[in-house]
């Protein structure tokens, strides 16, 4: 192999000694690691000879969680170029922004989306739908895929960009996070071994766990770095199956999770709440499943004390990572997890990780401030964006906007989103604690904290509550309820009681600029 032992080149090499063992699975269709690697090595040939695609060109793609995805994704990099994986949920403005702003020289789009992005005029492929005017679909360009297919060569160093990310947009615009090659590379690595240390920890057998072969069900988009890091290119490496779908439907995972021996479900902290909801749970097969990863979001400890009381015998895991880690960097499992179920853990093998304070001096263990990390995981920058890439990334430490306290044994408790933080008359209230706090109730079934602008104290607490179908319970007896459980200037002056969802976007995330604007208008 012509290229550094850390691109994804490599991970290609090593995802085709798998063979004929299926890779992905979505509905009804089965594709082994050597299809794959086929249709990749001939799209990457073609991405070059049809398109002019060369080293560092940006190839957008723009959509759901099909098998094309991860073919489209790996020929981009294979040639050298730059993946741009675009949010699917977004409106046409928006997919327009994404491929002006990573200056996008193809774009490989499913039907859906291929209708959205026309007006950028920008060449495309389509997949799972028909060409428009002037577009090609992926089995026009692939044309005839041969067995004897060889990767088409170019030189790659690990500094190498290999991605653009957008961030959720959970606190603005969404900023497009340039990862490497080296970034990408280590993620298989980071993320198996936290999996197979969260088998371990939970007392369950080592050997039996690696005996068994890793079928992952993604809940989550491959659009972000939970779904590409966590679960694509980490199966690519183990050589495990990756169930995907088309979108996330928990009725539906629990089918999956029986029809396919699922062992892995990877997702947000809702999925494996909802799944554990819903009216079917206890009527289907769930005995394959060991291991549970969530992340990306703040877990109340109520999650784990449900999956020990409905899953006993499982290993569930909480990760912490970014778009700019590049998944994963800080994770709790096993023991640890169960004695401190509000810590997102420690840092992993590769992560450094401090607090600091507003004039960015470290802070001593348990003083809360903003947490930095860094590691070979931290992406290079963000793309376009010298003054926010300036701001964020300072002597080679990734500030995460995340506050953030860290115990003197090394465990990491993420206390807020530094932007989330509502001051309530000059005192701090964090939201995730209020949140925590009323999830411990039994009628609440999802639950959000804002601010509310108030003349006098600045802000008050006010709290977005959805309850659980049937259950009932009144603005008072939720006060009531928190009465003792935290400071009473934390109590929310304002409850909301609602039996819709709260909105979230593609990655579980609460979208609380929008709920702000849903109840307080402006
Ligand atoms: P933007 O940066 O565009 O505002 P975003 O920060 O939501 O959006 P992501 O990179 O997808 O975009 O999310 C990273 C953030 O998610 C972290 O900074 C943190 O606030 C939150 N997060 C991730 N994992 C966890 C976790 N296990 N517990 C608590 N919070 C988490
Ligand atoms: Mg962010």
């Amino acid at each position: 192999w012509k290229h550094a032992p850390t691109d994804l080149r490599a991970l290609l090499g090593i995802s085709r000694f798998h063979g004929d063992k299926i890779f992905l699975v979505y509905e009804d269709e089965h594709l082994t690691f050597e299809e794959h690697f086929r249709r990749v090595a001939t799209l990457a040939g073609r991405l070059i000879e049809d398109y002019g695609v060369t080293k560092g060109d940006r190839v957008a793609i723009a959509m759901r969680n099909y098998p094309e995805w991860s073919i489209a994704f790996s020929a981009v990099l294979a040639c050298g170029a730059v993946a741009v994986p675009l949010n699917a949920w977004w409106t046409e403005p928006e997919l327009a922004y994404g491929v002006s702003d990573s200056g996008a020289k193809v774009l490989i789009a499913d039907g859906e989306r291929a209708v959205r992005l026309l007006g950028t005029g920008v060449p495309l492929i389509v997949v799972r739908g028909e060409a428009p005017a002037g577009a090609r679909t992926l089995g026009d360009v692939l044309g005839e895929v041969r067995p004897d297919v060889t990767l088409p060569e170019v030189d790659l160093s690990p500094e190498d960009p290999a991605t653009i990310f957008y961030t959720s947009g959970t606190t603005g615009h969404p900023k497009g996070a340039l990862g490497s090659h080296r970034n990408l590379g280590q993620s298989p690595m980071t993320v198996a071994y936290g999996l197979m240390r969260a088998v371990t920890m939970a007392g369950l057998d080592p050997a039996q766990a690696a005996a068994v072969r890793r079928v992952t069900l993604l809940a989550v988009p491959l659009f972000h770095v939970t779904g590409c890091f966590s679960a694509l290119t980490t199966t690519m490496f183990t050589g495990g199956g990756l169930v995907l779908m088309y979108k996330w439907d928990a009725g539906k995972a629990l089918r999956l999770i029986e029809r396919e021996r699922v062992t892995t479900m990877i997702g947000v902290p809702t999925n494996a709440w909802q799944l554990m909801s819903h009216p079917d749970f206890g009527s289907h097969d769930l005995s394959s499943l060991t291991t549970l990863g969530y992340g990306g979001a703040p877990a109340p400890p109520k999650l784990l004390e449900r999956i020990t009381a409905n899953l006993p015998g499982r290993a569930p895991s909480n990760g912490y990572g970014m778009t700019e880690t590049t998944a994963l960097a800080i994770g709790n499992a096993g023991g640890d997890y169960h004695g401190r179920p509000d810590s997102i853990g420690r840092p992993t093998a590769v992560v450094d990780v401090r607090v600091v304070g507003p004039m960015g001096a470290e802070l001593p263990p348990g003083e809360v401030g903003e947490l930095c990390v860094r590691g070979p995981n931290v992406i290079l920058g963000y793309w376009n964006k010298p003054e926010a890439t300036a701001e964020t990334f300072v002597n080679g430490w990734l500030h995460t906007g995340d506050l953030a306290r860290i115990d003197e044994e090394g465990f990491v408790y993420i206390v807020d989103r530094a932007k989330d933080m509502v001051i309530r008359g000059g005192e701090n209230v964090y939201c995730a604690e209020v949140e925590a706090a009323l999830f411990e109730h039994p009628a609440v079934d999802d639950v959000a904290v804002i601010g509310v602008p108030h003349d006098e104290l600045g802000e008050e607490v006010g709290a977005v509550v959805r309850l659980t179908p049937s259950a009932t319970a009144t603005e008072e007896e939720l006060r009531t309820f928190l009465t003792g459980r935290i400071a009473a200037f934390k109590i929310p002056e304002h409850v909301w009681l609602r039996d819709t969802d709260l909105p979230r976007n593609p990655g579980g995330k609460i979208l609380k600029t929008h709920l702000r604007r849903e109840i307080l208008g402006g």
